[in-house]
């Protein structure tokens, strides 16, 4: 139900753990958080419980208190009962990406079907699993996360807002269909979120992303569609300045 995302030259917990408290107004029945340490340490923890019940296992990770990128998200079921087990961030066989994701795979029975067949391993009954495993397939050893991401979300029908997080190779990226994602930039880091609310208080402009859009959040955000380059799309304001 909300999703946010940030890469940040301060330590990045806080501000995921904040940015997450400030969706809980669009309710929730898990949440769960995925982070890259600058030292390269990474590291998921999910629960049925609150937001805040995060804190407490975040604060005691290896590098909780360094900078690094990852990923947020507070859930609202649709596929699969509320476990731990099916909260995001979901993740691969491989362990290395972490996949948040709002809204549906209408053909995630099919697409999952045609994973298993290849040797996939699922660790939930959720939709977005096969996401994470799509990205897999499509990354192989390349270290091009946009371009698996790309091709990934071309296979799905439904809607999706949805960040990847690659701890291997530390790359963020974020595509959209049909759901309200926005990215950001600003001194403080790069981010993405569903709603502006979560983040505005990092950055003074956003932007929407629009269906078909898949944006790298590097140092600067990489706009593609189809896999080619295209240019921002215009900033709106994150602050309402009146009339
Ligand atoms: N369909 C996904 C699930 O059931 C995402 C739900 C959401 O948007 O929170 O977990």
């Amino acid at each position: 139900c909300g999703i946010v995302a940030a890469r940040t030259a301060e330590p990045v917990a806080p501000i995921l753990l904040g940015a997450l408290k400030l969706l809980e107004y669009r309710g929730y029945d898990s949440a769960g958080v995925s982070i890259r340490t600058s030292g390269g340490e990474s590291s998921t923890t999910r629960t049925v419980d609150r937001v805040e019940s995060l804190r407490t296992r975040v604060a005691a990770w290896p590098g909780a208190e360094l900078p690094g990128s990852g990923v947020g998200h507070t859930r609202w079921a649709t596929h699969g009962a509320v476990t731990e087990q099916n909260a995001h961030p979901h993740q691969d066989c491989s362990g290395n990406l972490s996949v948040v994701h709002n809204g549906i795979v209408e053909n995630a029975v099919a697409l999952r079907r045609e994973l298993e067949q290849r040797g996939h391993v699922f660790a939930s009954e959720v939709d977005s699993e096969v996401i994470g495993h799509l990205i897999e397939e499509g990354l192989g050893t390349s270290d091009d996360l946009a371009g698996a991401v790309t091709a990934a979300v071309a296979r799905l029908e439904g809607s999706w807002a949805v960040v990847v997080l690659d701890g291997r190779t530390d790359r963020l990226v974020a595509a959209a269909h049909r759901s309200p994602l926005l990215v950001a930039r600003s001194p403080r880091g790069v981010f993405a979120a569903s709603d502006i609310t979560a983040i505005g208080e990092w950055v003074e402009h956003f932007q929407a992303m629009r269906d078909g859009d898949v944006v790298e959040l590097a140092d600067e955000l990489r706009w593609s569609r189809d896999g080619h380059p295209v240019p921002e799309p215009p900033m709106a304001d994150s602050v309402w300045t009146g009339a």
